[in-house]
């Protein structure tokens, strides 16, 4: 029986070189629409029930983010709802996964996908609270809605924004909001109560819808990486950013969360706005406050890792969390999940999952907590 390699799907990303032998399937990562990054992939192997497949990446070597293989393991899904880990290995070149699936389709993807349908699914499951609203921003350059969901009274003193998936292809940004969300809006949850009697949260649980669809690791539509448009944002081509952007000038900001993965490190960290110029005494105060708060709440975040207070020196203004806190003065952070695992606290089975995510923006109402507190 012939064997199929497919991608055409919410998401889907991968070029076939070759698929006629199950013990060599050749495929290529697949560039990101209108730019040269290339990383993410997701797609299906029809027809190796138990056979043992061999699918070797031939590209992998060039990936933006190559290190990002070393120690990673791809993960695979039959249904798509459980994703686990499969054996993965890198020569520095060529990635190859094997694997001998149980059924007559399995998938295979860089991380556990967030698809559209669950997206759109999200909004309307919050979107029945009463402590919610759910706006529409504006249109994506392919059509898409962007939306943000609006949590409790506007009217309450402080402003709390969350935005996700400015990188589309870190799809556990957007696991995480679902726990955020789902634990506020849980009527049991003192600390949710707590927040909600002193604040408003503004979510963005996708900033790049088009790029999530596309299958893209860092860009939108028009080949444009979003975090690097903060300065000046332009309605042709980061259209997300300008409406994002125009709504936090009009309802001010005292707390910001932008939500990403990292493809290298194995750890969860935030990265500050400490290297800012002007970056006040108070500000630090609160900012450490916020993930000495972070570190009590969740085991599974760690301060030790991160990136150098340095990386991005350049850009630094282009940057969401940067711009933030440089305009606002508050508390403005960058959360990195791991695209691997928290080395940590490792799991075998599923690694980093869209679960772990969850469960960490469960954890991380406690920090919102006590930064809105300071
Ligand atoms: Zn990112």
């Amino acid at each position: 029986m012939s064997i199929k390699i497919s991608q055409n799907f919410d998401a889907g990303a991968i070029e076939v070189v070759n698929a006629s032998d199950v013990n060599n399937i050749e495929l290529n990562l697949r560039k990101d629409s209108h730019a040269d990054f290339m990383q993410w992939f997701y797609f299906r192997l029809q027809g190796a029930r138990n056979q043992d497949a061999t699918i070797r990446i031939l590209n992998a070597g060039d990936a933006t983010y190559a290190d990002g293989w070393d120690g990673y393991r791809a993960v695979a899904s039959y249904d798509r709802e459980n994703w686990f880990r499969v054996e993965t290995e890198f020569d520095g070149k060529v990635m190859t996964i094997k694997h001998t699936p149980d059924a007559d389709s399995v998938y295979f993807a860089y991380f556990e996908p967030y698809s559209w349908e669950r997206h759109l699914a999200l909004l309307g499951s919050v979107g029945q609270s009463e402590q919610v609203s759910v706006v529409d921003l504006g249109n994506t350059i392919d059509g898409r809605d962007l939306n943000m969901v609006v949590v409790g009274n506007p009217s309450a003193e402080k402003k709390v924004w969350i935005i996700a998936r400015q990188h589309p292809g870190e799809s556990m940004a957007e696991w995480l909001v679902e726990g955020t969300l789902n634990a506020l809006l849980d009527p049991a949850n003192p600390i949710a109560r707590a927040i909600l009697d002193r604040a408003v949260l503004y979510v963005v649980p996708n900033m790049n819808p088009d790029g999530s669809v596309r299958g893209n690791l860092r860009t939108n539509a028009a080949g444009a990486n979003l975090n690097r448009e903060w300065m000046t944002p332009s309605l042709v081509t980061s259209p997300e950013v300008y409406y994002v952007k125009k709504k936090i000038e009009e309802v001010g900001c005292d707390l910001f969360l932008d939500i990403h993965g990292d493809e290298g490190l194995p750890y969860v960290f935030v990265a500050g706005s400490e290297m800012l110029e002007g970056f006040s005494e108070k500000q630090t105060r609160e900012q450490n406050a916020f993930v000495d708060s972070f570190c009590a709440a969740s085991p599974d975040f760690q301060t030790k890792f991160g990136y150098e207070a340095s990386k991005y020196n350049e850009d630094l203004l282009k940057l969401a969390s940067k711009y933030i806190g440089h305009t606002y003065k508050c508390v403005s952070l960058t959360l990195e999940l791991p695209f691997k695992d928290n080395a940590n606290m490792p799991d075998l089975e599923v690694g980093w999952d869209g679960m772990r995510s969850m469960k960490l923006g469960e954890a991380m109402l406690q920090p919102i907590l006590t930064s809105l507190k300071a």
